[in-house]
């Protein structure tokens, strides 16, 4: 059987003396696997199909229970990540939180469409890429099903203080005060009474602002907020991947490595 599918390549995978094994995010099927023959040859046409970062149109046949690639042209290869490392990094931490919230066999509209425009603002520099970092990592984390609370504080209701603190594990809300009654003005124990971690993530007026923002914000309009200050972008990346992790329970080498780069 033949067929086609546009998707991005989230990974490569060498196999054999010359194939590929190609992780495909697609909106008709989620997650695919594309067997490549040969497309580590430089005499292959489909070398520039079979990328990392590359969203193309994939022509398929499907034997022995895999899709085997039959040729295909490239739509973008966001080729501009190649230049910088950092956005390159990042980009590489994008696919990888794309390929662990995508099942196989679902739909993925959603994902793909976020995934592609995050890329593209990326490779433009459209925004501080901790910003488009944090902001993917909150929609992420909705996509996921781990959507927070940010309406108001869980205890009082109040919707604004100076500080309010997500409570990651619960994603929920609480603000200073009722932090500080509730734990009789003690400093609150990293894991509470069912040995859960307990983690309050304080956030300011500005930070939580935007991760109200990102949480209700049309999708293909996800990055069009404003926070400024340096401190406030740092604290909205933290908080995205601090949300986003424990709620995956994993950690991404890519991550580790866009830190590194970032660094530098
Ligand atoms: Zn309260």
């Amino acid at each position: 059987m033949r067929g086609t599918v546009d998707g991005l390549v989230l990974r490569e995978t060498e196999t054999g003396e010359s194939d590929k094994l190609l992780t495909v995010l697609t909106a008709e099927y989620g997650k695919i696997l594309i067997c490549a023959k040969g497309a580590r040859s430089m005499r292959s046409k489909n070398m520039s199909l079979c990328r990392l970062f590359t969203y193309g149109n994939f022509e398929y046949y499907e034997k022995n229970g895999m899709r085997w690639l039959a040729g295909g042209s490239v739509n973008d290869s966001f080729f501009k990540l190649n230049s910088d490392i950092e956005g390159f990094a990042l980009a590489a931490y994008i696919l990888e939180v794309a390929s662990e919230i995508t099942g196989e066999g679902v739909r993925a509209e959603t994902v793909l469409k976020m995934t592609l425009n995050t890329l593209y603002a990326i490779e433009n520099k459209l925004k501080p890429l901790d910003i488009i970092k944090g902001a993917y990592e909150l929609f992420a984390a909705d996509c996921s099903g781990f959507t927070p609370d940010v309406s108001g504080c869980y205890s009082c209701g109040c919707a604004c203080a100076d500080t309010m603190y997500l409570d990651v594990m619960n994603g929920s809300l609480v603000c200073q005060e009722c932090r500080s009654a509730g734990s009789g003005g003690l400093p609150i124990p990293e894991l509470d009474a069912y040995s859960a971690r307990n983690i309050l993530f304080p956030m300011n007026r500005a930070v939580l602002a935007s991760v109200r923002y990102v949480l209700g914000a049309r999708r293909e309009r996800l990055f069009a907020f404003e926070l400024k200050e340096e401190n406030d972008i740092a604290d909205f990346s933290r908080l995205g991947e601090t949300y986003l992790h424990n709620h995956l329970e994993r950690g991404f080498d890519t991550l580790d490595f866009f830190k590194t780069v970032k660094n530098k």
